[in-house]
């Protein structure tokens, strides 16, 4: 038998577009406002997808391009002004920013009901105390895959790979905020493999190519591979060894087309919600 592909592609299409029929029903356009420092090519693709998605489904976009000698004290200025700007209603600082700039005190700038990204500790202790808040949008996007796969979290075993606060960390919470019985695995875990093979559901959040082996899947796992990886051949891969894994799990997200366009579908949902939480009072 081979793995049911979660497509994510479509999934965040059809997210989208379900968007865009909402936000032209408002009586204002949410704003986004992207802020880039210097000329990371890899984030330059990942910022104008943003701001293609964005308009397409309505909402208003602004990227600023900031220079690469942008000082700490200039980047929280801009921030701060963002914050003040009635017309805005996510902000975005694109990661990574230049060594120069500590990405904690930007984050930690944002006014958290703007946060879109869901970075700031206000949203992330939020998370941890399982109440409302602006939630990171590719952990989002993981858990809107495994509804779509039909998988129900509570009470499974879950294991995530990986404890970054942007991914694995966020990723862990909301499953356990869900009711699954979590593991979470890192690079000081002792036996990854022995971890792994106990997951119903495995999430990959690692950044290594084919670390996860095929037989490190149980039989019918659903696996999320969140890994976006630069192969030999110049191809995207995730972190899970696909063709091997293909005969072991019984859903699995491909790389490219997984998770990844998940991403920024949850990035609008949650200006969407911000623009509305904010309006609310
Ligand atoms: P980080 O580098 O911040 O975190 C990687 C995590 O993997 C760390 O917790 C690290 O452990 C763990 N790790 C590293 N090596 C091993 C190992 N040999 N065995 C077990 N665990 C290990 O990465 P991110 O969380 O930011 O990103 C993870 C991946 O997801 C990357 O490929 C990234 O490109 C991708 N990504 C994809 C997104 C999307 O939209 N699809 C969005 C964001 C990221 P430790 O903490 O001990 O160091």
């Amino acid at each position: 038998m081979s793995a049911r592909i979660l497509d994510g592609k479509a999934l965040a299409a059809r997210r989208r577009a379900a968007l865009a029929t909402r936000v032209a029903a408002l009586q204002f356009r949410p704003g986004l406002c992207v802020v880039r420092v210097g000329d990371d090519p890899a984030s330059g693709v990942y910022v104008r997808n943003k701001d293609r998605a964005a308009r397409e489904a309505g909402f208003s976009s602004e990227t600023l391009q900031l220079p690469e000698n942008t000082t700490e004290a200039e980047l929280l200025a801009v921030v701060k002004r963002l914050n003040g700007d009635a017309s805005v209603d996510g902000i975005l600082v694109q990661l990574p920013l230049p060594g120069h700039i500590r990405t904690e005190a930007v984050l930690d700038a944002i006014d958290p009901a703007k946060d879109v990204d869901g970075f700031h500790p206000v949203n992330q202790g939020a998370l941890m105390l399982n109440r409302p808040g602006l939630v990171p949008c590719t952990p989002r996007g993981v858990m809107l895959l495994l509804e779509e796969a039909g998988v129900s979290p509570k009470g499974a075993r879950a294991v995530v790979v990986g404890r970054s606060t942007i991914v694995g960390r966020p990723v862990s919470t909301l499953l356990l905020n869900a009711d699954a019985t979590v593991t979470t695995a890192h690079s000081r875990t002792r036996d990854l493999a022995a971890e792994c093979r106990r997951a119903e559901i495995l999430v990959a959040a690692v950044g290594r190519a084919g670390i996860i082996r095929g037989d490190w899947i149980a039989p019918g796992a659903t696996v999320i591979d969140v890994g976006i990886n630069r192969g030999a051949d110049g191809k995207l891969v995730g972190d899970v060894a696909y063709a091997e894994a293909l005969p072991h799990a019984g859903a699995i997200t491909p790389v490219p087309g997984g998770v990844g366009p998940m991403t920024i579908a949850c990035l609008l949902e949650n200006t969407l919600e911000a623009a509305l939480a904010r309006r609310a009072g």
